[in-house]
C-alpha cells in the first residue's frame, strides 16, 4: 500500500483560515515564487521567517514585502548589510548558517523548505522538529538523509507536503481510499534541452546551453540536473520516500510539453492525472493552502491551443543519470546520499567549467563505485552519520575531479 500526505500519521490539525509560516531559501526560485503566492492572498498567511544565503538586497525587500519577523542571512559576513537595510522596519535580523537553523526552531504552521542542495538538511529537520509540517521543494534533502527524513517526520507527527510539481501531481491523484489499490506511480519528464541532441552535441555544451530549460525557470542548480535528467533520478528517490512506493512501480516518462505532471495507475486499470501550466506557484499554492484551494495568478491551461500531448520513454543511454540513481535507490540510502553528494560537487564544477557535460553523471557514478567498497551499506541512523557520509561523497568526487583536471592539464 502507498503512502499519502493527504494522511496525517499523527495528529490531526486544524484548518486555520490563517497560517504562520516560514520560507527557507526565499530569494530562489521557488522562495520567490512562494512569495509571490503569499502576497496575493495577504490575509491567508503570516510569515514568520525567511532566510537567504548572500543575496542581501532581494532578502530585505522580499522580509519588508511579506511583513516577515525574521530574515536571516547564510553569509555571516552580510549581517551589518541586512541590517542597514532593514534598519527601522522592525524585521529583526541574524546571520549564519546556526541561525538558520535556530530560526527554523521557531513555531510556525507551515515552513516552506526551498534551500538548494543537502545545505537544507539542518533547517528542515529543526523545522521538523518544531512541530512544522513542510512544503519540500528541497528534494536533496530527502535524498540524502534517506529513511530518516521520514522517521523525523513521524516522530514529529507533521507531515511533508510536496511542492515538486511531478510529486505534487500524484499527491493530487492519489485517492485516500485507494491506497491499496494503487499499481503503478508515473512522473513526467521534460526532457531538458538536450532531449534531442546527440552524444555529440551533449559533449560539448556549456553551461550556457545546459541552463537554457525550454520549459521552467528554475535556479541553476537544478536546471542542470534537469539537463543530465539526474533531477528526475533523485525525484525517484523522492517519490519513493514520500508515497511509500518501491522503485519497481516508480516509472518515468518524458512529456516535453510539462503539462501532465505526473499520474497514478490504479489495479482496474483506471489512470488518474494532474494537469496544469508549467507554472511552480500551482504546486506551492497548493501545498501551503491543502486542504483548502485558493486562487493563483497562474495561466490557465488551454488545451485546445496545445494541441497535442506527446509522450516518449527516456533515453537511457544519453541520460545514464537516470539509471544510475534508480540503482542507488535500490541499493538503499548510503547510495543516494553519495549519488547527491557527488552530483552536487560535479555540477558546481561543471558550472565553474572545470569538466564536460557528460562528465557530470560519470563523476557521480565513479564515486557510487568507489564508495561501495568503503561506505557501502553505511546505515544512516543519526542525522551525524549523514552529514558525515555526505562528506565523503564530496571529498571523493572532489578528488576525481582533480585527479582528471590534473591529467588533461
Ligand atoms: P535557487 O538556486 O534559485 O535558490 C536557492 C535558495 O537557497 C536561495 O534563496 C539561496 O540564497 C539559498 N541558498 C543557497 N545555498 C544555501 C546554503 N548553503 N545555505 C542556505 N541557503 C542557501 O534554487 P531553486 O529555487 O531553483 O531550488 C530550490 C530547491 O527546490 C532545490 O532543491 C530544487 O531542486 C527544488 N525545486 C525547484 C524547482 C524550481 O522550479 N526552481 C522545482 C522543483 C523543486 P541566495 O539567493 O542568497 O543564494
Ligand atoms: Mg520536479
Amino acid at each position: 500500500m502507498v503512502r499519502s500526505p493527504a494522511l496525517p500519521e499523527g495528529r490531526a490539525r486544524a484548518d486555520k483560515a490563517r497560517r504562520t509560516l516560514s520560507i527557507f531559501g526565499a530569494t530562489g526560485s521557488i522562495g520567490r515564487s512562494t512569495a509571490d503566492v503569499v502576497l496575493q492572498h495577504g490575509d491567508a498567511f503570516d510569515v514568520e521567517v525567511i532566510t537567504a544565503q548572500s543575496r542581501v538586497d532581494e532578502l530585505a525587500e522580499t522580509a519588508v514585502q511579506l511583513g516577515a519577523r525574521l530574515a536571516v542571512i547564510g553569509d555571516a559576513t552580510r549581517l551589518a548589510d541586512l541590517r542597514e537595510r532593514l534598519a527601522g522596519t522592525g524585521i529583526a535580523v541574524a546571520a549564519g548558517p546556526g541561525a538558520i537553523v535556530e530560526a527554523a526552531s521557531r513555531p510556525v504552521d507551515l515552513a516552506v523548505a526551498a534551500i538548494v542542495g543537502a545545505a537544507g538538511l539542518e533547517p528542515t529537520l529543526a523545522a521538523i522538529d518544531a512541530g512544522a509540517d513542510i512544503a519540500l521543494a528541497n528534494k536533496e534533502c530527502m535524498v540524502c538523509a534517506g529513511a530518516l527524513f521520514n522517521r523525523r517526520a513521524a516522530a514529529a507527527a507533521v507531515r511533508v507536503l510536496p511542492v515538486d510539481s511531478e510529486h505534487d501531481a500524484i499527491f493530487q491523484s492519489l485517492e485516500a481510499n485507494n491506497l491499496r489499490a494503487v499499481e503503478r506511480i508515473t512522473i513526467t519528464a521534460s526532457g531538458g534541452p538536450f532531449r534531442t541532441a546527440t552524444l555529440d552535441e551533449m559533449r560539448g555544451a556549456t553551461p550556457a546551453q545546459a541552463l537554457k530549460h525550454p520549459r521552467w525557470a528554475m535556479g541553476p542548480k537544478i536546471s542542470i540536473d534537469s539537463a543530465t535528467m539526474m533531477n528526475k533520478g533523485l525525484e525517484l528517490i523522492e517519490a519513493h520516500h514520500l508515497f511509500d512506493i518501491e522503485s519497481a512501480r516508480l516509472d518515468v516518462l518524458v512529456h516535453p510539453q510539462s503539462i501532465v505532471h505526473g499520474f497514478v495507475t490504479y489495479a482496474d486499470g483506471s489512470v488518474i492525472a494532474q494537469l496544469g501550466a508549467a507554472d511552480m506557484r500551482i504546486p506551492i499554492s497548493h501545498c501551503l493552502n491543502w486542504p483548502r484551494r485558493l486562487e493563483t495568478a497562474t495561466p490557465r491551461l488551454d488545451l485546445a491551443a496545445v494541441g497535442t500531448l506527446t509522450f516518449e520513454k527516456p533515453d537511457l543511454e544519453r541520460f545514464p543519470a537516470l539509471s544510475i540513481a534508480r540503482a542507488a535507490l535500490e541499493n538503499g540510502d548510503w547510495a543516494t546520499n553519495i549519488l547527491n553528494a557527488a552530483n552536487e560537487v560535479a555540477v558546481a564544477a561543471f558550472l565553474d567549467g572545470a569538466i564536460e557535460f557528460l562528465e557530470i553523471a560519470a563523476t557521480v557514478e565513479a564515486v557510487l563505485d568507489r564508495a561501495t567498497a568503503t561506505v557501502g551499506g553505511t546505515v544512516l541512523d543519526t542525522v551525524e552519520t549523514v552529514l558525515a557520509l555526505d562528506g565523503e561523497g564530496r571529498r571523493l568526487a572532489a578528488e576525481r575531479i582533480e585527479f582528471r583536471g590534473r591529467r588533461a592539464g
